[in-house]
């Protein structure tokens, strides 16, 4: 055998073992994470847990986010007592009770009129000053009033339904009040013609500048709720619940259409929890498709996982069925992804419909206490 043929074979050896190792099933890859600092469930107390005589740890799990709506004090001390953080989600832009007395806060569409919640998913005028300010009154409120390790921004992006395969995301608010602010601050002049035709110029000739306004609109709701932390709770982390989406899915609806400046935002928010509800946007087959989108957040803001880094990267991942279904047999590969570097943290969407399929609630488990260091 001559050299050449012997490298060829050799070659061919570390192929064959490489191809073993890949085809390995997912729990022998599974083992412990300690870069993962947060194994949690989204969706309130997880009673149902709380009756098995084990505490959280011990079962792996801790910490719960849970709707500020839903916290009480008894409810953020049982948790504190099984020594558990606990995060409270906020609701931001998506308030729709609050149109009833206040109606001049619906979005405007590009015809002038107001714009139709697309799927039912209600959002509100991101300028509407006395809308603002009812929000970040609560956001105050519910830090002052609990205990929480930290609060999480939810819908916080503009009148649009995304959480699914196919969204619908109609171009908004081109209101009055819109158009006089963004007008005086970015010092452009509008021409007096209907509004349709302002909707035209500025998703046309102006469209750059236009979505750099709405993305500093919401990025400055940003900047308060992080200077409201500071001020009343100041060792809370801010968190935010965003679209899962890169800079160019969906020709860079991120930002054109839903005003989610990721970058921007940054300077004010810890910890991103990117949604990657695989099944539901539509890769049921493909739980990869969670640890490549986080991969590119990662990137995108500079972030690698490593202890000290300031800015943290927790996907919120799903298991329980909405819209498709999750099968147990994916619960692994789900948080397997879920908790891949950049993240260093994960929590499973949710408790509510999750906790009956107790199956899959001992599959994740089961994980979470296998990661655990
Ligand atoms: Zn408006």
């Amino acid at each position: 055998m001559t050299g050449h043929q012997i490298r060829i074979l050799f070659s061919l050896a570390v192929i064959s073992a490489m191809t073993l190792l890949s085809l390995q099933p997912v729990d022998a890859q599974v083992e412990k994470r300690p870069h993962v600092k947060i194994r949690g469930i989204y969706g309130g107390t997880p009673t149902q847990l709380l009756e098995q005589k084990k505490t959280l740890p011990e079962l792996g799990v801790n910490t719960i986010f849970m709707g500020s709506g839903s916290l009480t004090q008894e409810r953020v001390a049982l948790l504190k007592k099984q020594g558990v953080k606990v995060f409270a989600e906020f609701n931001t832009m998506h308030v729709a009770n609050y149109l009833k007395k206040h109606p001049d806060a619906a979005p405007v569409g590009v015809d002038g009129k107001i714009c139709p919640a697309p799927h039912g998913w209600q959002g509100i005028c991101p300028t509407h000053p006395g809308y603002r300010q009812y929000r970040m009154d609560d956001f105050r409120r519910v830090l002052k009033e609990f205990e929480i390790d930290g609060i999480w921004l939810d819908y916080h992006h503009s009148h649009a339904s995304w959480e699914r395969a196919e969204p619908d995301m109609p171009d908004t608010c081109f209101c009055d009040r819109c158009l006089k602010q963004f007008q005086r601050e970015t010092k452009t002049k509008l021409p007096d013609v209907p509004t349709s035709e302002l909707a035209n110029l500025l998703r046309g000739k102006r469209k750059k500048m236009w979505v750099q306004w709405r993305c500093d609109v919401f990025t400055d709701w940003v900047r308060e709720f992080r200077a409201i932390i500071n001020a009343t709770r100041p060792q809370a982390l801010l968190g935010t619940f965003h679209c899962p989406w890169t800079d160019t899915d969906f020709n860079g609806a991120l930002r054109n259409k839903l005003a989610i400046d990721l970058k921007a935002q940054a300077q004010y928010v810890d910890v991103f929890s990117i949604m990657p509800y695989h099944a539901r946007f539509n890769h049921p087959k493909d739980p990869e498709w969670i640890s490549r989108q986080t991969a590119w957040l990662g990137k995108h803001l500079g972030i690698q996982g490593q202890s000290g880094e300031r800015l943290k990267i927790w996907p919120i991942v799903q298991l329980s069925d909405w819209g498709e279904s999750v099968p147990v047999s994916q619960v692994e590969a789900v948080l397997d992804h879920g908790t891949r570097l950049p993240a260093t943290g994960v929590m499973v969407f949710r408790w509510g419909s999750l906790h009956q399929q107790t199956d899959k609630v001992d599959a994740m488990i089961q994980f979470y206490r296998t990661i655990k260091p």
